[in-house]
């Protein structure tokens, strides 16, 4: 709820305090058990370090972190590591961070002895069950990161989160770094995923097909703003807001007769260090109004819940 994420910028030896990169800036929305909410939007909108705010990676400068029902916002310590269990992340590459002399069984079985949920040679044996749900051998167990291909590499990454028995997994560009043809295949796998273990996702990514292929609802950011929010088939079929129109117009279409003229956008998207007032996309918005250069506007909701952010409704 309203959640505001602000990096401050420093200068000199004194390190003062010079300015904000508003990285996130008043971003309110729901997850639901069930569902995958995809969010959407270039690099640097934001989309990313909403997702780590959610996950409580970042402390948000303001706002609120409702995870059932409970107020989360401000937990530490013993509360917070058993709330780090409900909410795991995928990563684009998860191999990035992890030690490359461990076997695989051991990256998916860590989680649950340094959270002491059981011993470990229980864990070993429950990461064994995580591999063969993620479509990969018992004894695959027993290798190393670099005996696997990257769509191999990242079922193990759901595998480990996985292994907590999350309620929500947030998933950064999960997908980018593969081949078109393994991206279906791990969509799929994450789409059975979350109907077997009823989970929510939070899905991250700059690229259309990938959130039109997994969504349900679909949040379209803009430089740190939530501009638009609805339903899947409201984004794609009756897009609203002049940005998210803008940016599916510049996306392949194969059917001819649907393809639309592209929309060509003018200007770069501005230095979120100091975002223009009033609309943050008035800039470059092909419609832009006199009210859109001094007032930001407020997200309203329409009919079918399609929430939008924007002067023209
Ligand atoms: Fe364009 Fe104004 Fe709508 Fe912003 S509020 S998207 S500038 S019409
Ligand atoms: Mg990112």
């Amino acid at each position: 709820k309203n959640i505001k994420m602000y990096f401050p910028i420093q200068s000199g030896l004194l390190k003062k305090v010079v300015g904000y990169v508003k990285a996130v800036d008043d971003v309110s929305l729901t997850i639901r058990t069930g569902e995958t909410l995809g969010i959407v939007g270039e690099s640097g909108c934001g989309k990313s370090t909403l997702g780590r705010v959610i996950l409580k990676i970042y402390d948000p400068t303001s706002g609120q972190i409702v995870l059932n029902g409970a107020d989360i916002t401000h937990k530490k310590g013993k509360q917070l590591k058993s709330l780090r269990k409900e909410c795991q992340m995928v990563f684009q590459d998860p191999f990035a961070s992890l030690n490359p002399k461990m076997r695989v069984g051991e990256i998916v079985a860590e989680p649950l002895w340094v959270n002491h949920i059981v011993a470990k040679p229980e864990a070993f044996q429950r990461a064994e069950e995580l591999l063969v749900k993620v479509g990969l051998r018992p004894s695959d167990a027993q290798k190393f990161p670099h005996e696997f291909s990257g769509g191999q590499k990242q079922r193990v990454g759901i595998a480990r989160a996985l292994a907590l028995n999350p309620r929500l997994i947030v998933a950064d560009e999960a997908v980018s770094a593969l081949d078109v043809s393994i991206q279906s295949q791990i969509l799929n796998l994450l789409n059975d995923l979350k109907k077997e273990y009823n989970l929510a996702y939070m899905f991250i990514t700059h690229n259309l097909a990938v959130v039109k292929h997994i969504s349900d609802r679909i949040g379209v950011m803009y430089l740190g703003n939530l501009v638009e929010l609805a339903d899947k088939k409201d984004i794609f079929e009756n897009p609203l807001h002049p940005y998210t129109q803008a940016l599916l117009s510049a996306a392949p279409v194969v059917d001819k007769k649907k393809r639309k003229a592209r929309i060509l956008l003018t200007g770069d998207v501005p230095n979120p260090a100091n975002p223009p007032a009033g609309c943050p996309f008035h800039t470059r918005c092909p419609q832009c109004l006199e009210i859109c250069k001094t007032e930001k506007p407020v997200p309203q909701v329409r009919s079918n819940h399609h929430q939008i952010a924007c002067h023209l409704y």
